[in-house]
């Protein structure tokens, strides 16, 4: 323990007064989807997006930083973030109809956002089985059934490393299969979304749908990250022209390696969907990450193919 806060500690870091909420050595593995990692030498949580450029702005340009969501496609190591850890609050979470889209805090959960707009008639079903943030999903480019983030999204507001604010188009970036080429450095503060309008009816069945559908096929209860890695051929958002190709799931591969229900320490492959790589109560970062690293040796042996994170691995051991 002694070890591992003295590297966190390396920064003498002198940090800006802001008006947002500031706190030392501050544990992650309490904000963690798969409750593991370690602490943030530093956590922030701006005031706004003028605080945020603030603190940006008069913070020692060395001082690394990384931008939290709901930290559900995140395995954060159990020596924790050394540097600055930033998550959006409370008031980077409002929704917004404007007359040609709709406007939304890139800290508002996808969850929320999708039942919001479903009373008012604009169709995100797709999010609403998805646990992140919004600012997540568009870094990650979420999606599912068929449908991806980067397919709505119009523009974005960023705020840089050096805490300028840029109000970005969404062609300005590419966008693929659980990908997009955002800088690790910058933060979405906001995304404007097409408006997409359907029945309500309509849409609520849909989630409906989703919903009962998640808990029959994934172990939705469970302590994870959803897929742990991506479909090796999986639908480019750009273009749909791979969309039809599924041949190659992740979960097959594994389940023909063998690995159902396999176990290193407190993590464990569900034997419900083994692209689920669970955290049965007591695993530590390190567990999970040993064992996904054991999942990718094992499904090349067997199959010759090498399967890609797609949950981000972050910190330091
Ligand atoms: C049960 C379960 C089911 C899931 N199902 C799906 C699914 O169907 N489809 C799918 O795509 N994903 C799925 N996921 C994975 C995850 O929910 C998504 O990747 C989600 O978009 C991540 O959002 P987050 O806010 O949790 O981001 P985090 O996990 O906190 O971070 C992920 C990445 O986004 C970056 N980031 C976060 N916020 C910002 C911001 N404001 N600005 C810039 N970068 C930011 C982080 O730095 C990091 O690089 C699932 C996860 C779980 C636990």
């Amino acid at each position: 323990m002694k070890n591992k806060f003295s590297q966190l500690n390396k920064f003498n870091i002198n940090l800006p007064e802001v008006r947002g909420v500031i706190k030392k050595n501050f544990e992650l593995s309490r904000l963690s989807w798969l409750r593991v990692g370690g602490p943030a030498s530093v956590f922030f949580q701006p005031e706004d997006e003028e605080d945020l450029c603030f603190f940006l702005s008069n913070l020692d340009s060395s001082i690394p930083i990384f931008v939290i969501g709901a930290c559900s496609n995140l395995i954060i190591r159990d020596g924790g973030i050394p540097g600055i850890v930033i998550k959006l609050g409370k008031n980077f979470s409002k929704i917004k109809y404007n007359i040609n889209d709709i406007s939304v805090g890139a800290g508002c959960r996808d969850s929320y956002f999708a039942q919001i707009c479903a009373k008012d008639g604009f169709d995100f079903s797709f999010l609403r089985t998805i646990p992140g943030n919004i600012g997540g999903a568009v870094k990650m480019n979420a999606g599912c059934y068929g449908s991806y983030l980067s397919d709505y999204l119009i523009g974005l507001t960023l705020i840089r490393r050096d805490g300028s604010k840029f109000d970005l188009k969404a062609s300005d970036f590419k966008f693929g299969y659980r990908t997009s080429s955002i800088p690790d450095d910058a933060i979405i503060t906001n995304i404007k979304l097409r408006k997409n309008r359907n029945d309500p009816l309509m849409i609520e069945k849909k989630m409906i749908e989703a919903l009962d559908n998640r808990n029959v096929t994934q172990p939705i209860k469970d302590l994870s990250c959803g897929s742990t890695f991506r479909n090796p051929i999986g639908r480019s958002s750009l273009g749909n022209k791979l969309d039809n190709d599924h041949s190659l799931k992740a979960w097959k591969l594994i389940d023909d390696a063998g690995l159902r229900g396999y176990k290193i320490g407190g993590a464990m492959i569900s034997k419900k969907h083994t692209n689920f790589l669970i955290n049965t109560g007591k695993a530590t970062a390190k567990d999970l990450e040993d064992l996904g690293e054991l999942v990718i040796n094992k499904v090349k042996k067997n199959s010759g193919i090498e399967l890609i994170w797609e949950i981000k691995r972050v910190g330091i051991t």
